[in-house]
């Protein structure tokens, strides 16, 4: 079978795929590369609903289903209400996302988004050969974010979590919820040996997606997420409410180093790539600043393998995932202690990966000496 050759080829058009498409079609740079988009679905629903924080404005101010700009931490002895500026906490649906670079693709004449199942990718000299339902197709710039777990689960050096959740978008008959305020964690449910909260994003005094989470090993049965959610509504007084739409995830948690897989003719991204943030699940934001990085770093001509994604963030995160994961009943305690005794705007920062290392130790101090004992066994567990 002939093979067509292009500039760049995207493997999978979903969150990560399109932002970089949509980064290549708005840099006049790239203008005269031949670039090629390989997805399998339509993505035309909102099978995802990304939130993230971030200041305004944003790329995706024009798209957002809503913005907040408080928030609430609970746990079971703490509660806090705090202002996020000069952040919002926003809300993508991923419909109007998808739609929105899906147009400006079909006007573009130098992308073609191609709908095929990617069947194998593989290295051939300097390109990377794409093998597909609909044809073979060839480059020396890949990026896949066709995410393949099987090296994830199959290691055991690195600890792997899942951030897993059902989530409920309901309409209640009363008013019940403050739309102005966006519940970032609630601890204060039964822990069931494991870390568990409710995620609540009110869009209005009626209406709200509740979401019943876990940082955890193993998937729970459908029923208990769904009896979590309920039993959460119960003890906030609202049993009157009409489930409108369903949403569910499960989001790999793991400081796995998936940057070894790179070559110099393909890049994994997203969370193929790793780029989802390994302490929380958080993906889009941090794939778009990467986005921007590497659409900087493609005009250096440089081997795709150099693309740098690793900083000391990554080794926090792992100690945080050996501790979560050992003492997995503890996670509302380790949170509970980080939102007590710091700045909820500090921990943002640091989530962003964005404070000083003096920021970060203050962070680490807040621990209890327990918890302390638990990072420095699992620090001297990963030096020596
Ligand atoms: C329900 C849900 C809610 C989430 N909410 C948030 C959030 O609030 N904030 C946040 O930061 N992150 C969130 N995430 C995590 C993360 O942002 C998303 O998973 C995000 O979509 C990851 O982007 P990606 O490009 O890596 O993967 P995807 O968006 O899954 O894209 C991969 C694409 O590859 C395609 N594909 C797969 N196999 C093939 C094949 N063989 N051939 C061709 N195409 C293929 C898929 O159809 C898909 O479109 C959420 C995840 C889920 C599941």
């Amino acid at each position: 079978m002939e093979k067509q050759v292009f500039d760049y080829i995207i493997c999978g058009g979903g969150a990560s795929g399109l932002l970089l498409a949509n980064a290549l079609l708005e840099d006049p740079h790239f203008k005269a590369k031949k670039i090629l988009l390989i997805e399998k679905e339509d993505k035309n629903s909102n099978d995802r609903t990304w939130c993230f924080w971030e200041k305004s404005p944003g790329n995706f101010d024009g798209l957002l289903k809503k913005t907040w700009a408080s928030a609430t931490f609970k746990s079971e002895e703490l509660h806090i209400d705090f202002k996020l500026e000069p952040y919002q906490y926003k809300m993508l649906r991923s419909k109007l996302f998808y739609t929105k670079i899906h147009l400006k693709i079909e006007a573009a004449q130098h992308l073609t988004l191609l709908k095929a199942e990617v069947l194998e990718i593989k290295e051939d000299g300097a390109f990377t050969q794409i093998s597909t339902s609909k044809g073979i197709f060839e480059s020396q710039k890949v990026f896949n974010s066709i995410f393949n777990p099987n090296a994830l689960y199959a290691q055991k050096k690195y600890p792997v979590l899942k951030q897993h959740f059902v989530g409920w978008f309901i309409k209640t008959k009363t008013p019940q919820f403050d739309p102005e305020k966006v519940f970032f964690m609630d601890f204060d449910i039964p822990q069931e040996q494991q870390t568990r909260f409710l995620y609540v994003l009110p869009f209005d005094e009626k209406h709200a997606l509740v979401e019943y989470t876990l940082f955890s090993e193993e998937l729970l049965e459908k029923e208990e997420y769904e009896t979590g959610i309920t039993d959460y509504l119960k003890t906030k007084g609202i049993t009157n409410f009409k489930i409108e739409e369903k949403e569910q995830g499960n989001i790999p948690m793991s400081c796995f180093p998936f940057e070894q897989f790179n070559t110099p003719s393909l890049l994994n991204i997203g969370t193929a790539g790793g780029w989802t943030k390994a302490s929380t699940g958080f993906t889009f934001m941090n794939t778009h600043r990467n986005v921007d990085r590497l659409v900087s770093f493609l005009k250096s001509e440089k081997p795709l393998n150099q693309f740098q994604t690793k900083n000391r963030f990554r080794f926090y995160d792992l100690l945080f995932l050996d501790v979560l994961l050992k003492y997995n009943d503890q996670g509302s305690n380790l949170f509970h202690r980080m939102f007590a005794k710091n700045k909820p705007l500090t921990i943002f920062r640091f989530l962003d990966e964005k404070t000083s290392f003096m920021e970060e130790l203050k962070i680490l101090s807040s621990f209890s000496f327990n918890q302390i004992r638990w990072f420095l066994s699992a620090l001297v567990k990963r030096v020596f």
